[in-house]
């Protein structure tokens, strides 16, 4: 098992019920999204089902993108999907490896969460990110940013505070 760095978030891969796909484009992705040479997922998220820590990439993905295991990946990997894949509305800049933040649902809160990589944890703070997370917030939700064992609650007035 690989060790987990000091800066690794701790997350679970969200699992979502009643998602499949057919290929590295999900079956829910918007159209003309795919994620191409984004692993974001594939690292910065702990998953527990692949005995994976938060952080490395997957003993199993590629650096240029892609997973060597892809016709028998895990459930878990099949059903996840992040914020950019599914929006209609959010542009290629955004894409997690571009921003080094996975913008995501929370499976076991009603949080949204901003992810980022252990290598830009500070990525939440890019204007563009961070007035993603305050339009959320002002959408009535409860936002938290997270890199390693730091977290961040981003509220709708745009005031941010760490939090547990
Ligand atoms: S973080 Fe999103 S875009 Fe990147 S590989 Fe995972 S699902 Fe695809
Ligand atoms: S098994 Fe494949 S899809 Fe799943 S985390 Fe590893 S590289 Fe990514």
């Amino acid at each position: 098992m690989i060790e987990e760095p000091p800066s690794a978030a701790r997350f679970e891969f969200p699992f979502r019920e009643g998602r499949r796909d057919e290929g590295r484009a999900f079956v829910t992705a918007a159209p003309g999204k795919t994620c191409g040479a984004c692993t974001m997922c594939c690292s910065a998220l702990e998953i527990h089902d692949l005995d994976k820590p938060a952080g490395p990439l997957c003993k199993h993905g590629l650096a240029c993108g892609g997973c060597v295991i892809y016709p028998h990946r895990p459930q878990v990997c099949r059903d996840f999907e992040c914020e950019w894949l599914t929006s209609r509305t959010m542009s290629r800049v955004m894409r997690p490896d571009l921003i080094g933040t996975i913008l995501m649902e929370d499976a076991d809160s009603d949080e949204f969460r901003a992810v980022c990589s252990p290598s830009r944890p500070m990525a939440w703070r890019d204007p563009k990110v961070f007035a993603y997370l305050v339009a959320k917030a002002k959408a009535g939700r409860t936002v938290v940013a997270k890199a390693g064992l730091s977290s961040w609650r981003i509220f709708a007035s745009g005031r941010w505070a760490p939090t547990i």
